[in-house]
Protein backbone atom coordinates (compact mmCIF):
# COMPACT_ATOMS: atom_id res chain seq x y z
CA UNK A 1 0.00 0.00 0.00
CA UNK A 2 1.72 3.32 -0.78
CA UNK A 3 2.93 5.07 2.40
CA UNK A 4 0.27 7.95 2.17
CA UNK A 5 -2.50 5.81 2.97
CA UNK A 6 -1.44 2.80 4.73
CA UNK A 7 -2.83 3.67 8.01
CA UNK A 8 -6.37 4.54 6.69
CA UNK A 9 -9.38 4.08 9.29
CA UNK A 10 -6.32 3.29 12.14
CA UNK A 11 -7.48 4.64 15.64
CA UNK A 12 -4.17 5.55 17.23
CA UNK A 13 -3.34 7.19 20.61
CA UNK A 14 0.23 9.12 21.14
CA UNK A 15 1.49 9.86 24.31
CA UNK A 16 3.88 12.41 25.11
CA UNK A 17 2.04 14.40 21.28
CA UNK A 18 2.53 17.96 22.61
CA UNK A 19 6.08 17.90 21.71
CA UNK A 20 9.18 17.09 19.74
CA UNK A 21 9.16 13.64 18.79
CA UNK A 22 4.96 12.59 20.13
CA UNK A 23 4.53 15.57 17.82
CA UNK A 24 5.91 14.52 14.50
CA UNK A 25 4.36 11.19 15.57
CA UNK A 26 1.12 12.02 15.54
CA UNK A 27 1.76 14.57 12.30
CA UNK A 28 3.15 11.32 10.38
CA UNK A 29 0.28 9.37 11.30
CA UNK A 30 -1.95 11.50 10.63
CA UNK A 31 -0.83 12.56 6.93
CA UNK A 32 -0.67 9.02 6.19
CA UNK A 33 -4.58 8.53 7.13
CA UNK A 34 -4.85 7.34 10.85
CA UNK A 35 -7.23 8.95 13.53
CA UNK A 36 -4.98 10.78 15.80
CA UNK A 37 -5.53 10.79 19.69
CA UNK A 38 -3.05 13.48 20.94
CA UNK A 39 -2.52 12.58 24.67
CA UNK A 40 0.01 14.65 26.75
CA UNK A 41 0.01 15.93 30.20
CA UNK A 42 0.08 19.49 28.69
CA UNK A 43 -3.49 20.32 27.45
CA UNK A 44 -1.95 23.55 25.69
CA UNK A 45 0.56 21.46 24.03
CA UNK A 46 -1.81 18.49 22.93
CA UNK A 47 -3.73 21.09 21.36
CA UNK A 48 -0.78 22.90 19.92
CA UNK A 49 -0.34 19.55 17.80
CA UNK A 50 -4.44 19.12 17.62
CA UNK A 51 -4.38 22.45 15.57
CA UNK A 52 -1.48 21.33 13.32
CA UNK A 53 -3.05 17.83 11.92
CA UNK A 54 -4.07 16.77 8.62
CA UNK A 55 -7.33 15.88 7.69
CA UNK A 56 -7.96 14.56 4.79
CA UNK A 57 -9.96 11.77 4.62
CA UNK A 58 -13.90 10.90 5.70
CA UNK A 59 -13.95 9.74 8.73
CA UNK A 60 -10.30 10.76 9.97
CA UNK A 61 -11.07 12.11 13.36
CA UNK A 62 -8.53 14.25 15.53
CA UNK A 63 -8.39 14.39 19.16
CA UNK A 64 -6.64 15.76 22.04
CA UNK A 65 -6.59 14.47 25.82
CA UNK A 66 -5.23 15.01 29.02
CA UNK A 67 -2.98 12.37 30.84
CA UNK A 68 -0.15 11.98 33.38
CA UNK A 69 1.11 8.34 32.07
CA UNK A 70 2.69 7.96 35.48
CA UNK A 71 -0.76 7.19 36.94
CA UNK A 72 -2.80 4.34 36.68
CA UNK A 73 -5.73 6.18 36.98
CA UNK A 74 -5.72 8.78 34.81
CA UNK A 75 -4.58 5.95 32.20
CA UNK A 76 -7.93 4.21 32.51
CA UNK A 77 -9.41 7.37 32.22
CA UNK A 78 -7.87 8.10 29.10
CA UNK A 79 -8.27 4.81 27.22
CA UNK A 80 -11.96 4.81 28.20
CA UNK A 81 -13.01 8.43 27.35
CA UNK A 82 -11.37 7.26 23.66
CA UNK A 83 -13.60 3.99 23.73
CA UNK A 84 -16.47 5.88 24.49
CA UNK A 85 -15.58 8.52 21.56
CA UNK A 86 -15.08 6.25 18.96
CA UNK A 87 -16.15 3.04 20.17
CA UNK A 88 -13.20 1.28 19.41
CA UNK A 89 -9.69 0.77 21.96
CA UNK A 90 -6.61 2.38 19.50
CA UNK A 91 -5.56 -0.25 17.23
CA UNK A 92 -1.73 1.92 17.43
CA UNK A 93 -0.45 2.87 20.66
CA UNK A 94 2.98 5.22 20.26
CA UNK A 95 4.59 5.80 23.90
CA UNK A 96 6.64 8.60 23.48
CA UNK A 97 6.09 10.58 26.94
CA UNK A 98 9.45 11.32 28.75
CA UNK A 99 11.33 13.55 31.06
CA UNK A 100 15.38 13.51 31.41
CA UNK A 101 16.51 14.68 35.23
CA UNK A 102 20.10 14.36 34.10
CA UNK A 103 22.58 14.25 37.68
CA UNK A 104 26.07 12.36 37.82
CA UNK A 105 25.38 8.88 40.19
CA UNK A 106 27.45 9.92 42.92
CA UNK A 107 25.23 12.93 43.50
CA UNK A 108 21.45 11.95 42.17
CA UNK A 109 18.79 12.02 44.90
CA UNK A 110 16.10 9.14 45.17
CA UNK A 111 13.66 11.28 43.71
CA UNK A 112 15.06 12.16 41.05
CA UNK A 113 15.54 8.35 40.07
CA UNK A 114 12.06 7.54 40.80
CA UNK A 115 10.34 10.47 39.16
CA UNK A 116 12.22 9.08 35.53
CA UNK A 117 11.48 5.98 36.09
CA UNK A 118 7.61 6.82 37.03
CA UNK A 119 7.24 8.17 33.94
CA UNK A 120 9.23 6.43 31.52
CA UNK A 121 8.95 2.67 32.65
CA UNK A 122 5.96 2.58 34.73
CA UNK A 123 4.17 4.93 32.25
CA UNK A 124 5.30 2.36 29.03
CA UNK A 125 4.25 -0.37 31.55
CA UNK A 126 0.81 1.16 32.29
CA UNK A 127 -0.55 2.35 28.91
CA UNK A 128 0.89 -0.88 26.92
CA UNK A 129 -1.26 -2.56 30.04
CA UNK A 130 -4.56 -0.79 29.68
CA UNK A 131 -4.02 -0.24 25.70
CA UNK A 132 -3.32 -4.15 25.42
CA UNK A 133 -6.28 -5.43 28.01
CA UNK A 134 -8.64 -2.94 25.42
CA UNK A 135 -7.81 -4.97 22.49
CA UNK A 136 -7.92 -8.13 23.94
CA UNK A 137 -11.03 -7.52 25.72
CA UNK A 138 -13.04 -6.29 22.62
CA UNK A 139 -11.28 -9.00 20.48
CA UNK A 140 -9.26 -6.79 18.20
CA UNK A 141 -7.87 -8.70 15.34
CA UNK A 142 -4.11 -6.39 15.60
CA UNK A 143 -2.20 -4.29 17.26
CA UNK A 144 0.75 -1.97 17.25
CA UNK A 145 2.06 -0.83 20.42
CA UNK A 146 5.70 1.23 19.87
CA UNK A 147 7.56 2.41 22.64
CA UNK A 148 10.52 5.13 22.28
CA UNK A 149 13.25 4.35 24.14
CA UNK A 150 16.55 5.31 23.95
CA UNK A 151 19.96 4.42 22.84
CA UNK A 152 21.29 5.57 25.69
CA UNK A 153 19.22 2.52 27.87
CA UNK A 154 21.91 0.37 25.57
CA UNK A 155 25.16 2.18 26.10
CA UNK A 156 24.45 4.79 28.91
CA UNK A 157 25.59 7.83 29.34
CA UNK A 158 27.24 10.36 31.72
CA UNK A 159 24.86 12.13 34.38
CA UNK A 160 21.94 9.61 33.26
CA UNK A 161 21.55 7.00 35.25
CA UNK A 162 17.88 7.30 36.12
CA UNK A 163 17.48 7.73 31.99
CA UNK A 164 19.36 5.19 31.33
CA UNK A 165 17.66 2.63 33.50
CA UNK A 166 14.42 3.71 32.32
CA UNK A 167 15.09 3.45 28.80
CA UNK A 168 16.91 -0.22 29.36
CA UNK A 169 13.63 -0.91 31.01
CA UNK A 170 11.50 0.12 28.20
CA UNK A 171 13.26 -2.78 26.12
CA UNK A 172 12.79 -5.62 28.31
CA UNK A 173 9.14 -4.75 29.09
CA UNK A 174 8.99 -4.79 25.00
CA UNK A 175 10.29 -7.67 24.39
CA UNK A 176 8.10 -9.42 26.75
CA UNK A 177 4.91 -7.81 25.89
CA UNK A 178 5.87 -9.01 22.45
CA UNK A 179 6.34 -12.92 23.77
CA UNK A 180 3.01 -12.45 25.60
CA UNK A 181 0.92 -10.39 23.41
CA UNK A 182 1.32 -11.89 19.95
CA UNK A 183 -1.01 -14.82 20.34
CA UNK A 184 -3.51 -12.02 20.53
CA UNK A 185 -2.52 -10.39 17.16
CA UNK A 186 -0.64 -7.62 19.20
CA UNK A 187 3.15 -6.61 18.36
CA UNK A 188 5.38 -4.20 20.32
CA UNK A 189 8.16 -2.76 19.40
CA UNK A 190 10.47 -0.51 20.62
CA UNK A 191 12.37 2.77 18.60
CA UNK A 192 15.88 3.64 20.20
CA UNK A 193 16.56 7.49 19.10
CA UNK A 194 19.85 8.99 19.30
CA UNK A 195 20.19 12.85 19.34
CA UNK A 196 16.92 14.49 18.33
CA UNK A 197 16.50 18.12 18.23
CA UNK A 198 13.56 18.19 20.61
CA UNK A 199 13.14 20.78 23.14
CA UNK A 200 14.28 18.52 25.65
CA UNK A 201 17.68 18.57 24.09
CA UNK A 202 17.98 22.46 23.59
CA UNK A 203 19.29 22.67 26.90
CA UNK A 204 22.62 20.95 25.54
CA UNK A 205 25.31 23.09 25.21
CA UNK A 206 26.61 24.10 21.40
CA UNK A 207 30.08 22.70 21.88
CA UNK A 208 28.48 19.38 23.33
CA UNK A 209 26.09 19.63 19.97
CA UNK A 210 29.33 20.24 17.73
CA UNK A 211 31.55 17.09 19.19
CA UNK A 212 27.80 15.09 18.57
CA UNK A 213 27.47 15.62 15.21
CA UNK A 214 31.04 15.12 14.64
CA UNK A 215 31.00 11.86 15.87
CA UNK A 216 28.04 10.65 14.31
CA UNK A 217 28.47 9.25 11.09
CA UNK A 218 25.69 11.04 8.64
CA UNK A 219 27.06 14.25 10.69
CA UNK A 220 23.84 15.89 12.59
CA UNK A 221 21.29 15.52 14.95
CA UNK A 222 18.30 13.53 13.78
CA UNK A 223 15.01 15.17 13.15
CA UNK A 224 11.80 14.35 15.35
CA UNK A 225 10.59 13.50 12.03
CA UNK A 226 12.88 10.65 11.12
CA UNK A 227 11.81 8.83 14.35
CA UNK A 228 8.38 9.60 13.34
CA UNK A 229 9.18 7.98 10.18
CA UNK A 230 10.20 4.51 11.97
CA UNK A 231 6.91 4.85 14.00
CA UNK A 232 4.57 4.73 11.30
CA UNK A 233 6.43 1.93 9.51
CA UNK A 234 6.20 -0.15 12.59
CA UNK A 235 2.25 1.41 13.24
CA UNK A 236 1.80 0.03 9.66
CA UNK A 237 1.34 -3.72 8.11
CA UNK A 238 4.56 -3.14 6.16
CA UNK A 239 5.92 -3.73 9.24
CA UNK A 240 3.67 -7.12 10.01
CA UNK A 241 6.20 -9.59 10.54
CA UNK A 242 8.22 -7.49 13.31
CA UNK A 243 7.55 -7.67 16.82
CA UNK A 244 9.83 -7.58 20.03
CA UNK A 245 12.40 -5.91 18.15
CA UNK A 246 14.34 -2.35 18.79
CA UNK A 247 15.05 -0.35 15.67
CA UNK A 248 17.90 2.32 15.97
CA UNK A 249 17.23 5.31 14.68
CA UNK A 250 20.59 6.92 15.81
CA UNK A 251 22.63 8.12 12.48
CA UNK A 252 25.40 5.64 13.20
CA UNK A 253 25.38 2.11 13.61
CA UNK A 254 26.43 0.27 17.14
CA UNK A 255 24.94 3.59 18.83
CA UNK A 256 26.30 6.89 20.11
CA UNK A 257 28.38 5.66 23.38
CA UNK A 258 30.59 8.67 22.66
CA UNK A 259 28.04 10.61 23.66
CA UNK A 260 28.38 12.67 26.88
CA UNK A 261 25.50 15.04 26.86
CA UNK A 262 23.83 17.69 29.68
CA UNK A 263 26.49 17.60 32.39
CA UNK A 264 29.90 17.92 29.74
P1 LIG B 1 9.85 16.53 24.60
O1 LIG B 1 10.20 17.07 25.95
O2 LIG B 1 9.86 17.44 23.44
O3 LIG B 1 8.43 15.80 24.66
C1 LIG B 1 8.05 14.99 25.74
C2 LIG B 1 6.55 15.15 25.93
O4 LIG B 1 6.15 14.28 26.98
C3 LIG B 1 6.13 16.57 26.35
O5 LIG B 1 5.08 17.03 25.54
C4 LIG B 1 5.69 16.40 27.79
O6 LIG B 1 4.65 17.31 28.17
C5 LIG B 1 5.20 14.96 27.78
N1 LIG B 1 5.16 14.40 29.13
C6 LIG B 1 6.09 14.52 30.10
N2 LIG B 1 5.67 13.89 31.20
C7 LIG B 1 4.47 13.36 30.92
C8 LIG B 1 3.54 12.60 31.68
N3 LIG B 1 3.76 12.27 32.96
N4 LIG B 1 2.39 12.18 31.06
C9 LIG B 1 2.14 12.54 29.78
N5 LIG B 1 2.98 13.27 29.03
C10 LIG B 1 4.13 13.68 29.60
O7 LIG B 1 10.88 15.33 24.40
P2 LIG B 1 11.21 14.44 23.10
O8 LIG B 1 12.64 14.65 22.82
O9 LIG B 1 10.21 14.62 22.04
O10 LIG B 1 11.06 13.00 23.76
C11 LIG B 1 10.06 12.08 23.38
C12 LIG B 1 10.52 10.69 23.75
O11 LIG B 1 11.70 10.39 23.01
C13 LIG B 1 10.89 10.55 25.23
O12 LIG B 1 10.50 9.29 25.68
C14 LIG B 1 12.40 10.64 25.21
O13 LIG B 1 12.98 9.98 26.31
C15 LIG B 1 12.70 9.95 23.89
N6 LIG B 1 14.02 10.26 23.33
C16 LIG B 1 14.35 11.54 22.96
C17 LIG B 1 15.60 11.77 22.41
C18 LIG B 1 16.06 13.13 21.98
O14 LIG B 1 17.24 13.28 21.64
N7 LIG B 1 15.21 14.13 21.93
C19 LIG B 1 16.51 10.71 22.26
C20 LIG B 1 16.13 9.44 22.65
C21 LIG B 1 14.87 9.22 23.17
Amino acid sequence: MAAATRLISRLTLVTGGGSGIGRAVCQRLASEGASVVVADISEESANETLGSLQSNLRGQVHTAAVVDVSSKESIKKLVTSVQTRYFQPPSVCVNAAGITQDDFLLNMEEEQFDKVIQINLKGSFLITQAVAQALVACGAPKGSIITVGSIVGKVGNIGQANYAASKAGVEGLTRTAAKELSRFGIRCNCVLPGFITTPMTDKVPEKVISKIESLVPLGRMGEPAEVADVCAFLASDDSQYITGASIEVTGKTGGISEAQTCLN
